[in-house]
């Protein structure tokens, strides 16, 4: 067994519980929770978490810049959500049918997003996106979905990022555009001769590894028209952006209703539960579909939802996940500078992206970021950032330190001091 030492950061728990799951879980470990492709300062399991702070296994205490890839949006165990869960667990969670609370948190949706007249729930983004052009093509009867190339949507065989496993006709009603080019969606229609169910697009542009790009409101109001010419639904994935750009739909602030959006990661802040929302038009086809889940109907999340949902709003969480943003992104800006290492910081200040310039193979990022996670900040070398509501500005000035330490490594690999 390897013990890793970062600092004063020893990581014995992990190496061992590591060695323990290569015996027993496929590669160790799977999916984007996998720290295989991490650098080495990164620690695979954690022990706890609270606010904007997480303890891996070895009791090593970190600031959280991942936020669980984004469910976490008002800090780990927030209490009113505890609270509310807590409440629920004492009546029962997983029990024969649903609680009265998923017919509250599905008007509470309802109330929030504008173009939602209805919910129905899930469990996972991929369920929600899924969900979504299951309704599109039981409403249009058509077949052929088309999708922004390169954009995450779960990891469904439709959708998923590698393509083991999965055959070409998993694939064959997918066609894809370039995001915010309306002619190359112009295009894509044209070549499914009629057969487009649904255009789905995300909020902005959050490819993982790339520069992001906001939505140009052009382009939106162009899907939106296009897809009312053609007859398909308009989708918008929100499951990585909902509730952290806007207090509703992400499109809201630019005048642009979709007729179906899929939801996940931060409705109920850590809670698992997913939601595919609709217009009135759709009801009638959502109501078709055949969908379910052993899982899916449990009582906690949905009370997790509603109280994080409330507390979005009561408690402005979105405009401290900007001021934190703006300030996190102006001190990278100055570090960057001060170490004469060029840099591009892309996309909403509340889900920070950063990258190198000349850094296509993410070496400069690796180091980084390893140099970050070995002085008590985890955030990811190729996927954005999240910011929480519970993160302050002691925050800030910790993860600046750390990056700054991170900037230092990348000087050093580059042969500087
Ligand atoms: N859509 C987007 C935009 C996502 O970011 C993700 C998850 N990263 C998904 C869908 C899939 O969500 P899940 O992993 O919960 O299935």
């Amino acid at each position: 067994m390897t013990k890793v030492v970062n600092q004063s950061r020893t990581r014995v728990m992990d190496a061992a519980l590591r060695e323990r799951a290569r015996s027993v879980i496929p590669g160790g470990m799977y999916g984007h929770l996998s720290a295989n492709a991490l650098p080495p300062e990164y620690p695979q399991f954690y022990q706890r978490s609270q606010g904007a702070h997480v303890w891996d296994v070895d009791g090593n205490e970190y600031v959280d810049l991942m936020c669980s890839f984004g469910p976490v949006i008002l800090g780990h165990q927030h209490p009113k959500v505890e609270r509310a869960v807590a409440a629920q667990l004492a009546e029962g969670d997983t029990q024969a049918g649903p609680a009265a609370c998923m017919v509250e948190a599905a008007e509470l949706l309802v109330d929030r997003v504008a173009h939602a007249d209805w919910a129905m729930f899930a469990k996972n983004g991929t369920d929600a996106t899924t969900i979504c052009l299951m309704v599109a093509r039981a409403a249009t009867g058509r077949n052929k979905v088309l999708a922004a190339a390169g954009a995450y949507h779960g990891s469904a065989p439709w959708c998923t990022i590698r393509l083991d496993g999965v055959t070409p006709e998993d694939r064959a009603n997918i066609g894809y555009y370039v995001y915010n080019d309306i002619a190359s969606v112009e295009k894509a229609v044209a070549e499914a001769g009629g057969d487009v169910a649904a255009i789905i697009v995300s909020p902005f542009k959050h490819d993982a590894g790339f520069d992001q790009e906001l939505v140009e409101p052009e382009f939106a109001r162009q899907l939106r028209a296009l897809c009312d010419r053609i007859g398909a639904a308009l989708v918008i994935d929100e499951v990585r952006a909902g509730f952290r750009l806007n207090d509703g739909g992400s499109w809201e602030p630019i005048g642009v209703a979709p007729d179906l959006s899929a939801w996940s990661k931060a409705i109920g802040n850590g809670y698992p539960l997913a939601a595919a929302l609709g217009s009135a038009s759709y009801s009638e086809a959502a109501s078709r579909i055949f969908v379910t889940g052993s899982f899916w109907f449990q009582a906690c999340p949905m009370a997790a939802a509603i109280a994080t949902i409330t507390a979005i709003r009561e408690e402005g969480a979105i405009p401290t996940m900007v001021h934190i943003g703006t300030l996190l992104r102006s001190g990278i800006e100055r570090q960057a500078a001060d170490a004469g290492l060029p840099i591009r910081q892309t996309g909403p200040v509340q889900m920070p992206n950063l990258k190198f310039e000349d850094d296509d193979d993410f070496a400069r990022a690796r180091v980084f970021s390893g140099a970050a996670a070995a002085h008590g900040v985890i955030l990811h070398p190729r996927h954005n950032w999240f910011i929480s509501a519970a993160h302050t500005e002691h925050d800030v000035d910790r993860i600046l330190a750390a990056t700054w330490e991170g900037f230092r490594a990348v000087r050093k690999q580059l042969g500087g001091s």
